[in-house]
């Protein structure tokens, strides 16, 4: 029964998804679904990104939460378009939801919407949004064993960010066997370094997100 459910439910997100894709090609806009733990250092990835991207490239965010308006008031700041979603205790964002968000954009204006979702390493890889691309940040602090830990999140993702990587020292994560565990679950993963405090790895990083968004 469980089984069927979950099976229904993913088809109808499917479904919604694959309505919002069409949308976002007709529209020439590129989406990244942004996930993470809490704490991983989405946000100010985020805000990082925007400062480097912004006056390239129309960008739009839409910031998944549990509750809060935190992070979408920490991106108004920066001037970039954000819609808030509150999953009133949801754990993942859907396709639906985006669905609903984006009839309050003008996506013909935009050239990359940049989806954060909610911080969760399990469910946010299984809910298609209708995205281009998936991105995972694992921060240093949270265990080089994640990767195997949560295998889907890390096989979606076109990308994952070693986040905190200035952290390093003052942890035991083995970067040699991150590095491999991620290369075993998904060989063409792409792999960056970044630190949002000393500023590296972020130069690289915004370089190939905007050449992924130039290539549309
Ligand atoms: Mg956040
Ligand atoms: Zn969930």
């Amino acid at each position: 029964m469980e089984i069927k459910l979950m099976k229904n439910i993913l088809g109808a997100n499917d479904e919604v998804a694959a309505q919002n894709r069409k949308i976002f090609s007709e529209r020439g806009v590129v989406v990244m679904n942004l996930m993470g733990s809490p704490g991983s250092g989405k946000t100010t990835l985020l805000e990082k990104t925007l400062a480097r991207l912004a006056d390239k490239i129309k960008i739009a965010v839409i910031e998944g939460d549990l509750f809060t308006a935190k992070d979408a008031a920490r991106i108004e700041k920066l001037g970039v378009e954000v819609i808030q979603i509150n999953t009133a205790g949801g754990c993942h964002l859907d396709a639906p939801m985006i669905q609903k968000a984006c009839a309050s954009l003008n996506l013909a204006e935009i050239d990359f919407l940049i989806v954060e979702n909610v911080g969760n390493l399990v469910c946010p890889a299984e809910f298609d949004i209708g995205e281009n691309f998936k991105a995972v940040v694992l921060s240093i602090t949270e265990g080089d064993d994640k990767p195997l830990k949560y295998p889907l999140i890390f096989k979606e993702s076109e990308v994952t960010l070693l986040n905190k990587i200035d952290l390093l020292p003052f942890t035991n994560f083995d970067l040699k066997s991150a590095r491999e565990d991620l290369m075993t679950l998904h060989p063409s993963i792409k792999i960056f370094e970044t630190s949002c405090t000393k500023e590296t790895g972020l130069d690289e990083w915004c370089d190939w997100l905007l050449k992924k968004v130039e290539a549309r």
